[in-house]
């Protein structure tokens, strides 16, 4: 059974998002809008300027929310089953099934936005983007592009 699990996060009121580069661990934020483009398949970090794909700037929250979605949907589907079987077995005089207590799942955390990067914007591209203050400062590199 394959279950496909979908995962939002709300956008801040600016409408932007938290990406984390994850070889120089910097977290800046892109206009959600923008980012989902067809032909944006690579963002550049703008700390370090590296390229890589999309999914592997997701922040830790979203992993972490969507490993513990995933967990909650196998705790209740190993829980479904021995439910079937304690059904199944009911008038077995042979085998006597009960089921215990349900599992106890952990609900996920809320997912939100941050507000503390500044907005810059990119002419190159002429597009936005959030940084935080150091990359600010240090001649960032444009997300889509990659020019600094
Ligand atoms: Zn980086
Ligand atoms: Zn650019």
């Amino acid at each position: 059974m394959q279950k496909n699990i979908v995962i939002s996060k709300q956008s801040d009121i600016d409408g932007f998002n938290s990406f984390r580069c994850s070889l120089c661990g910097d977290e800046f934020k892109l206009d959600t809008n923008e980012v989902q483009e067809d032909d944006v398949l690579e963002i550049f970090c703008p700390s370090c300027g590296i390229p890589s794909p999309i999914s592997s700037f997701y922040t830790d929250d979203i992993t972490e929310h969507a490993q513990r979605i995933a967990m909650n949907e196998a705790i209740k589907s190993i829980d479904d089953m021995f439910r079937g079987l304690e059904r199944k077995y009911r008038n077995n005089k042979y085998i006597t099934l009960k089921a215990g207590r349900p599992i106890e799942t952990t609900t996920p955390l809320p997912l939100y936005e941050q507000d503390n990067l500044e907005q810059v914007q990119f002419l190159c591209c002429s597009k936005n983007a959030k940084l935080s203050l150091v990359a600010k400062t240090v001649n960032p590199y444009c997300p889509y592009c990659g020019v600094n």
